[in-house]
């Protein structure tokens, strides 16, 4: 994980509820699209996995990354896209880890550094179905709209979900108060993430996202943190792992 210090600046770039990761790849890379599209819509919704939030849908503007490359995602990324709710999610790879291990960028993006593609197998998976589920949960979209209560702003449906965020750049106070609620998304982001990752993959919390935050290498927390420390995270996501074992077991 890396360290959230400050992440307002970074969230108002990519919005990038961003997680963390690092591990090759194990799993096989298919030659296909870059986004998750055919197979995918064979798959319907997990019935465990959280209802997307009744909030009202924003505007986000395209972030183009010239320097990424479009990354074919794997079997198991597409059925994870799939058991999300998820359709069209559009992968890339970005040509370093400045901007952070992995994230998703709003609506149906997510970038993947070159040390995430150095992740085990499930540690990658987790990362992935983690990054799909803030999508999912449009965490992006609730953002917004908690951003312009605590500022007591007025936002309208459809209006730029960008412009909202981009207070925070200037608003270290108000950074400050969305902390709690960014913890509480990535919480949800790791348990449904994992999950996604048990059903999908066949692979547990032990080897997903505890081997993941084991081997991150940092303590997360930081000023205005969007995650809390990995012990912490490690902490709040053993109650999932016998769930997590049935669904792998399921899955195989
Ligand atoms: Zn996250």
């Amino acid at each position: 994980m890396q360290q959230r210090t400050l992440p307002f600046t970074y969230r108002s770039l990519a919005l990038a509820s961003c997680l963390v990761l690092a591990g090759l790849c194990l799993l096989t890379t298919h030659a296909r699209a870059g986004t998750a599209n055919a197979a995918d819509s064979t798959i319907n919704k997990a019935s465990w996995f959280p209802d997307t939030p009744d909030v009202p849908h924003f505007r986000w503007e395209q972030r183009p990354c010239p320097s990424c490359t479009e990354l074919a995602p794997t079997d198991n990324w597409r059925k994870m896209v799939g058991l999300a709710g998820l359709h069209g999610i559009r992968f890339l790879l970005a040509p370093n880890d400045r901007a952070g291990m992995a994230y998703a960028i709003p609506p149906a993006t997510i970038v993947l550094s070159p040390t995430a593609m150095k992740l085990s197998g499930c540690a990658l998976n987790f990362v992935v179905g983690h990054e799909l589920t803030h999508l999912a949960l449009r965490h992006y979209d609730q953002d917004v709209v908690t951003l312009a209560s605590l500022s007591h702003q007025t936002v309208t449906p459809g209006s730029s979900g960008d412009d909202v965020i981009q207070i925070l750049d200037s608003d270290f106070p108000l950074a400050l108060k969305m902390s709690p609620y960014w913890e509480a998304e990535e919480r949800e982001a790791d348990w449904a993430g994992s999950l996604l990752a048990a059903q999908a993959c066949g692979c547990s919390i032990e080897k997903g996202a505890i081997a993941f935050l084991r081997s991150a290498g940092n303590e997360g927390g930081g000023i205005a943190a969007a995650h809390e420390t990995d012990k912490e995270r490690i902490r709040e996501l053993k109650p999932f792992i016998p769930s997590a074992h049935i669904l792998a077991d399921s899955s195989h």
